[in-house]
């Protein structure tokens, strides 16, 4: 499960009608030289200028017609515009009013949140220089240029980064085997019809085929990873590192295990690996996580970060392992 985190900020700027010049009849002084005002001067807001102090912020020149108020300062509404204002990243227009925010730090004009296309992994909109090199895959997901430099559509490559993922999660206490799990690489409906109920966002999938004697003595075991093919590598990454503890959780074969704890602990292991990497895209993983309303992906995550912060990780490796009713957290 991704939810994008946006903020919804809001600028204010006012557009002032042209200011006719007035004649002195005040003894007042210029708010700009301090000097006594003669000859013409402008009134803003409640302040007297003489009319050429009366200047624009950004080039210091007389400002003679309208001009825009934007944060306190006057501006020549073309340098305003071509120099101060927020522009929209999406359609290069001004922001005026409400805008929203996102983790890469564009601003964006709100109409635009799910009408132009957005990078399924990164969340960025796919326009300007993203469009290059940007993929729209069959089962209607959209990659930007960003995220298709390091995207995996190889089961090799995804088999080597299991190994090295099953590395790091063997130095946090999770030891698996990943030598026999096989790694396939498959589309979003593909991944929607093997893990049945799986939700709209769901990245990975396992399957574990064990058969037994009848004396309950394992005669075969077989571990397959589903992953969705062109992931970008860091998001492949951190979905591995969720199913490979699914697989973990598995072998301790503690059947009746809560949801919570299970789905919570899986992205925990995302977190850990994803924070090691300390690229943009695992801080912009780790924050979605954060920020997931999710009982299970979101809260789940939240509440067993803070298990570990007060159990250290070998008390949440004894939760993982407890029978459901001692594991409360
Ligand atoms: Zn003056
Ligand atoms: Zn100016
Ligand atoms: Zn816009
Ligand atoms: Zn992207
Ligand atoms: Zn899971």
């Amino acid at each position: 499960m991704r939810w994008p985190v946006i903020a919804v900020l809001c600028l204010l700027l006012f557009l002032h009608p042209s200011v006719p010049p007035v004649q002195a009849q005040d003894t007042s002084a210029c708010a700009a030289c301090g000097e006594k005002l003669s000859g013409d001067f402008v009134e803003i807001e409640g302040q007297y200028y003489h009319s050429n102090c009366f200047t624009c912020d950004y080039c210091n020149k007389p400002i003679p017609d309208s001009f825009t108020r934007y944060e306190g300062k006057n501006y020549h509404t073309s340098c305003f515009e071509d120099h101060i204002a927020l522009r929209c990243d999406v359609c290069g227009g001004i922001i005026k009013g409400k805008y929203i925010s996102n983790f890469w730090g564009n601003a964006y004009h709100p109409e635009h949140e799910g009408v132009e296309v957005q990078c399924s992994f990164c969340r960025r909109f796919i326009v300007g220089k993203l469009v290059e090199k940007s993929i729209v895959f069959q089962d209607g997901r959209h990659l930007c240029g960003i995220c298709t430099s390091t995207a995996v559509f190889e089961s090799a490559e995804a088999k080597l980064l299991l190994m090295e993922v099953a590395e790091r999660l063997a130095d946090f206490g999770l030891k698996v085997d990943p030598r026999s799990i096989e790694v396939n690489l498959v589309g979003n409906d593909a991944l929607r019809r093997l893990a049945a109920g799986a939700s709209q966002d769901a990245r990975g999938f396992v399957d574990y085929e064990v058969a037994r004697t009848m004396s309950g003595d394992v005669t075969h075991r077989a571990t397959r990873m589903y992953l969705l093919y062109g992931m970008p590598r860091t998001e492949m990454i951190g979905t591995i590192a969720h199913e490979l503890t699914h697989v973990w959780l598995f072998l301790q074969e503690e059947k009746d295990r809560d949801n919570v704890l299970a789905e919570g602990s899986c992205n925990f292991s995302a977190y850990l690996v994803l924070q090691e990497t300390g690229t943009d895209q695992a801080k912009f993983i780790i924050d979605s996580m954060q920020n997931n309303p999710d009982a299970a992906y979101g809260e789940g995550f939240r509440r067993i970060k803070r298990y570990v912060e007060h159990n250290g990780l070998g008390g949440w490796l004894r939760l993982m392992k407890a029978p459901r009713q001692k594991a409360s957290f």
